[in-house]
């Protein structure tokens, strides 16, 4: 099949384009910046995710992906077009949908000139409701053409996880397919591009896939916030938290969760955005959602918990030196979206403290955000070595090993993730975790 997508130089535009391609479809990422279009066609991610250069290069020798700064060559050109642009929070709360507007319009413009059918399909997360009264019509209007007649369309909610996005995409049988589809003619279009991938497909309406994606989201993060309450309480009973959650697995009702870790808390360019906006849409009905309201608040606590743990060792913290091991929001990423680094390093800088991070990836997104208001160390050796203390931010695996923690000046080791266990370190160590008995 012809595919275009549309944000095709992002996170799951990119994403998706390559493993289309690797499926061996041929595959138009549109993209608005030619610096980072260059960059695909020079087999060169534009994002940070394991194995995604590497599909992306065998892609492009193939012949089959051309990333493209021109919507009408690829939109002519293609019976499915993918909407994969962002949906960043407004300040309260609710979805910005100037890009997916704008990616409305020039599908729009585009189908106006073209003759054969073509689906076009929302990726992005949008709110219940965005599929049919806001895209739709914005097409319709441009193109002068009729949804359901003249073009189909689907949504179908993006379920990867960054760090193991291409993996997600490729493999989803964790994760399963939802088609929502205006038709059943625009649902058997796309459900041609996934038949052979081994996972569940659910096909329902426009606004069923919307409210699934974000339904699953407010659900795992609210877990999240439920562990670390629990695990605030635990530290301070002299209960250790990871006792507890392996006692909680062991109920098959509640089964392995995955996201009963506790920490410092979500981040990341979804959880967070996305209950901020189910928040927003169900205000807007008169709907209150309390649960996920105490979700955002216990997030917005947590990475300040280690703040809170620092003062007992340094009063005040002002011009010690501190290192953050870890900047992006999770491991396998180099994404700083809503990264729990951000309040903790605000809060240091607010305390005066002298910071000394590092992260094996997201150096350059933190950049900038921070700027050169931080020292970037090129190793975790080297943040370490000029420590008085240390903050884990992210999980990134090589912080787990102990024997990293002997390059540490200081003594002083807040494990923000709980991926160290004190047993492992020499007793010269002074060990605080979340949910870590104090
Ligand atoms: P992103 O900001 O990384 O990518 C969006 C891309 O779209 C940008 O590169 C931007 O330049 C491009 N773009 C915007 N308007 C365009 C246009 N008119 N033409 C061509 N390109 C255009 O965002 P993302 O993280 O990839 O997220 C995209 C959507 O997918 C969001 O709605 C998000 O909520 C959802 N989502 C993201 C993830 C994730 O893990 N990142 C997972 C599931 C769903």
């Amino acid at each position: 099949m012809k595919i275009s997508i549309i944000g095709g130089t992002g996170y799951v535009g990119l994403t998706t384009a390559a493993c289309l391609a690797f499926k061996g479809h041929t595959v138009y990422s549109v993209g608005r910046n030619i610096e980072k279009i260059n960059k695909i066609n020079n087999g060169i991610a534009t994002v940070y995710e394991e194995c995604l250069s590497d599909i992306l290069r065998s892609a492009i020798s193939k012949g089959l992906l051309f990333a493209t700064e021109d919507h009408q060559k690829a939109l002519m050109n293609s019976s499915i077009i993918f909407i994969c642009v962002g949906t960043p929070s407004k300040e309260d709360g609710s979805i910005d949908l100037s890009q997916i507007k704008t990616a409305s319009e020039q599908i729009g413009e585009s189908l106006k000139k073209k003759k054969d059918y073509c689906v076009i399909v929302v990726k992005s997360t949008v709110v219940p409701g965005t599929t049919e009264e806001f895209v739709i019509p914005l097409i319709e209007e441009k193109s002068k053409k009729e949804a359901g007649v003249d073009f189909g369309v689907c949504m179908n909610p993006e379920f990867l996880r960054e760090g193991s996005a291409v993996k997600d995409f490729l493999y989803p049988k964790e994760q399963g397919i939802v088609i929502g589809e205006l038709d059943k003619r625009s649902g058997d279009s796309l459900f041609k591009i996934y038949e052979d991938f081994d996972a569940k497909i659910l096909r329902t309406t426009l606004r069923g896939a919307e409210m699934i994606k974000y339904a699953r989201n407010s659900y795992l993060a609210k877990d999240i916030s439920f562990a670390n309450e629990i695990a605030n309480l635990c530290r301070k009973l002299g209960v250790d938290y990871n006792e507890v959650k392996i006692g909680m697995e062991m109920d098959s009702r509640i089964g392995r969760g995955r996201f009963l870790n506790a920490g410092i808390g979500f981040g990341g360019s979804c959880f967070p955005k996305d209950v901020k906006a189910l928040i927003a849409k169900a205000k807007s009905v008169g709907v209150e959602l309390g649960v996920l309201e105490r979700t955002l608040l216990v997030n917005e606590i947590q990475p300040l918990l280690m703040i809170n743990m620092l003062k007992e060792f340094f009063k005040p913290i002002k011009g010690h030196k501190i290192a953050v091991l870890g900047l992006a929001f999770k491991k396998g990423t180099d994404d700083m979206r809503e990264s729990r680094s951000i309040p903790i390093i605000r809060a240091l800088q607010k305390e005066e403290a002298l910071i000394y991070a590092f992260d094996p990836q997201a150096t350059a997104r933190s950049k900038e955000i921070f700027g050169d208001e931080i020292y970037y160390a090129l190793t975790a050796e080297e943040a370490l070595a000029n420590a008085e203390a240390c903050l884990i931010v992210t999980d990134w695996p090589q912080f787990s090993n102990p024997k990293l923690y002997n390059h540490m000046k200081g003594r002083i080791i807040i494990d923000g993730r709980r991926i160290l266990d004190p047993e492992n370190l020499s007793s010269s160590f002074v060990y605080r975790a979340i949910g870590f008995p104090e």
